[in-house]
């Protein structure tokens, strides 16, 4: 019997917990198109990559830059379970709520604590699900660190919380959590669908 993609497997799961959720491509989108342009004007250009690197969680839809195609299996799990985290931040929030903290601070640039904590939230589910389904060896990658702190400190999302320190102690403290929960056998949790 071949095992089903875990992305897809995942993509049920979160199907069935959002049954709006659906995933569509930013190209050719005119809403995505339209944060494009706008972002270049709030960034003074920096962030010209929103269409093409960044996945964005409008409503109930996952947006995705060219890449999702090319993506291995386990890559678009860690990226759905950061998209996950996003879609129940809104449920509990509420949309306007998540609108209010998420877009409104978005000035002034650089210090939008509601959304950098948000944000992290996220990416503490990006750095879980990369121990479990890539290795703790991926987690712990110097690489993966940098970028995700980037992310914070550069102009992808408006200079979000500009404080390197800060985001390198939550990073640091994050994955001291994650390795002390350990991951030993998580993966075989994984299918649940298929219960
Ligand atoms: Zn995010």
């Amino acid at each position: 019997m071949t095992e089903r993609p875990i992305s897809d497997r995942l993509c049920e799961e979160i199907q069935s917990e959002f049954p709006d959720f659906a995933v569509r491509p930013k190209a050719g989108d005119a809403l995505s198109r339209a944060i494009d342009g706008a972002l270049r004007v709030v960034t003074l250009g920096a962030q010209d990559r929103y269409l093409t690197e960044y996945f964005t969680v409008l409503g109930a839809t996952l947006y995705t830059p060219p890449g999702w195609d090319s993506m291995g299996d386990r890559e678009r799990a860690v990226l759905l379970r950061h998209e996950r985290v996003h879609l129940r931040q809104r449920r509990r929030l509420g949309r306007l709520g998540m609108a209010a903290v998420y877009l409104i601070p978005f000035l002034p640039l650089g210090l939008a604590y509601g959304r950098a904590r948000l944000e992290w939230e996220a990416y503490e589910e990006t750095l879980r699900a990369t121990a479990e389904l890539l290795g703790p060896g991926a987690a712990r990658d110097p690489a993966l660190r940098e970028r995700i702190v980037g992310r914070f400190l550069g102009p992808d999302y408006g200079w979000m919380w500009p404080f390197r320190r800060q985001v390198e102690r939550w990073f640091d403290a994050a994955l001291g959590r994650i390795e002390a929960e350990g991951t030993a056998g998580r993966a075989e949790d994984l299918p649940k669908c298929r219960r």
